[in-house]
């Protein structure tokens, strides 16, 4: 029987076969929890790697051949790479990194490979393509294996449903989640532990997809040998922020020592700029949420003994925690894990029929309305509407691959209310969120344009267009939040059509 320290409830046995006894080595499969810390899968396969006396590999690899590939999301994870090459120098693992040349070229990659496995472990993660090459590699792998749900502080398995607002989950975690705190993922899994060490990558695999050429990029950055020539869009250009868990690191050290202590107050002011900005490190998989949430607890001398109860879904106070560090997580665990654990469970989370029926009613009583202003994809694409900060917002995102939270809604909001059908809306949100936003592609980005629809919120006062929906407005943004260096930065350019 195997011994884990990984709880049951975060392990789903896709092949429940017994290891096999003549395989070189365990194999990780890395695709979503992309950190060598606090990560639940690495644990596990490091776990059954000391149990089965066999050497590690980390097989991390990069598809071309998906919706929205472009220069700007290679980057990122070529970043991580060259990141998890530095810190592997020297460990008792192997570390294989493979970058696709072309869409299709990985075929057979993975079969290869775990034919000289012992057994596979697998990364779970609900969204984007992850959960059909999943199912790929569960038919393509012969030997034992297993995916590991490293997501967020509630192990996805648990609920068994979805939720229909961020009220009911917070009741929901009230209640559930201090169970599920104890068991944390290891910090640092590879440092006390000595694994056999493997001769070399089989060399049918490696001669036929070799390993990927990393090369320093400077400043933390890595670059790809080849990258130029493989077929992604190469007009979506890499952003300023650097991927990688020592990038992730230090941008969560900052945010507890400079930001959280006004994240409470000033996190809807595009000026002053205090949140965290770590959405993209979660979206691949750089940080995980159990170091962010042990960052702050120890930052907070916290301990669970401070939760009081009773469990009412109360936003505030229930913690026991600083203002500003129960916001934080408020985000970090109630909405981030509202919307992984949507996607878990309703696998159409993407169809315009999964909005709540109100919302779906509302806003086709209201799709004839006229409209005070009608745009085309193209034309929001290119940031040409009559709106500065709506304009401003978007050529931020085409830029930097970020619009900062509250602007996001209100970016969103205006797209519902400019585009001919809620449909047309829907589709518009998410080519530009998926294709430009660094952290887009994530169950995250169906929770925020999904929102904007309505799904996770209530019936509003009724009004043209939007109907029920919350409604949001450009001038009362401009009155409520501090907004002038941002309009400085990004609102003054000329319009691009
Ligand atoms: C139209 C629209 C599209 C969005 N698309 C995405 C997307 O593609 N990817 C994405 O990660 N988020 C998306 N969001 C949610 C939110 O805007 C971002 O998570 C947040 O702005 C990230 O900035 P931060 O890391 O500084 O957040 P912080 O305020 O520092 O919050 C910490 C973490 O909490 C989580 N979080 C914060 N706000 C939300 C939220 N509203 N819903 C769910 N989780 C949240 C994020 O993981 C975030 O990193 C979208 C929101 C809207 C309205």
């Amino acid at each position: 029987m195997h011994y884990s320290n990984v709880p049951d409830t975060r392990v789903r046995v896709l092949r429940d076969e017994t290891p096999r006894p003549d395989g070189d080595f365990v194999l990780y499969w890395m695709t979503a929890a992309r950190r060598l810390s606090w990560n639940f899968a690495l644990d596990r396969a490091v776990e059954w790697a000391r149990e089965l006396d066999k050497p590690l590999v980390i097989f991390e690899p990069l598809r071309a051949g998906y919706r929205w590939a472009s220069e700007r999301h290679h980057q990122s994870i070529i970043d991580g790479m060259g990141d998890k090459a530095g810190r592997l120098e020297g460990a008792c693992v192997t570390y294989y990194p493979y970058v696709e040349p072309e869409p299709g070229a990985a075929t057979g990659l993975l079969a290869a490979l775990a034919g000289h496995a012992a057994c596979v472990i697998a990364d779970d993660s609900p969204t984007f393509f992850l959960p059909r090459l999943l199912e790929a590699g569960r038919k393509a792998v012969l030997c034992r294996m297993e995916a590991v749900d490293g997501v967020g502080m509630l192990p996805l398995s648990v609920p068994g449903r979805s939720f229909s607002a961020a009220y009911h989950f917070r009741r929901y975690l009230h209640k559930e989640l201090p169970a599920h705190l104890g068991p944390r993922p290891s910090p640092d899994p590879l440092a006390a532990v000595a694994l056999r060490s493997l001769e070399g990558l089989p060399a049918e695999v490696i001669a036929r997809w070799p390993a990927a050429r990393l090369l320093e990029g400077g400043s933390g950055r890595s670059s790809l040998d080849g990258l130029a020539s493989i077929p992604i869009d190469h007009t979506v250009g890499a952003v300023p922020w650097i991927g990688g868990e020592t990038e992730a690191r230090r941008r969560l050290q900052s945010f507890l020592e400079t930001d959280l202590a006004r994240y409470a107050e000033d996190r809807n002011h595009p000026d002053l700029s205090v949140v965290s900005a770590l959405s993209p490190a979660l979206h691949y998989g750089h940080i995980s949420a159990h170091e962010i949430f042990h960052g702050l607890t120890e930052q907070e001398g916290w301990t669970p003994a401070r939760i009081t109860l009773p469990h009412n879904g109360r936003r505030k106070g229930w913690w026991g925690m600083s203002e500003s560090a129960e916001g934080f997580i408020d985000q970090l665990v109630t909405w981030r894990e509202l919307g992984h654990g949507y996607c878990h469970a309703q696998p159409d989370f993407r169809s315009y029929d999964t909005l709540p029926e109100w919302a779906v009613q509302t806003l086709e009583d209201h799709a004839g309305d006229p409209r005070p202003w009608l745009y085309s994809l193209e034309q929001f694409e290119a940031a040409a509407t009559h709106d500065e900060i709506w304009n401003a917002a978007q050529r931020q995102l085409v830029e930097q691959g970020v619009i900062h939270n509250y602007l996001r809604m209100l970016w969103g909001k205006k797209i519902l209310e400019w585009s001919a059908h809620p449909r047309e809306a829907l589709d518009t949100m998410v080519v530009l969120n998926n294709r430009y936003a660094i952290d887009g592609r994530d169950p995250n980005s169906w929770s925020g344009i999904m929102w904007v629809m309505g799904r996770f919120d209530r019936g509003w006062p009724e009004r043209a267009v939007f109907g029920k929906v919350r409604s949001m407005s450009s001038d009362s943004t401009r009155r409520k939040v501090r907004i002038d260096r941002y309009l400085g930065r990004w609102g003054s350019q000329p319009e691009l059509v």
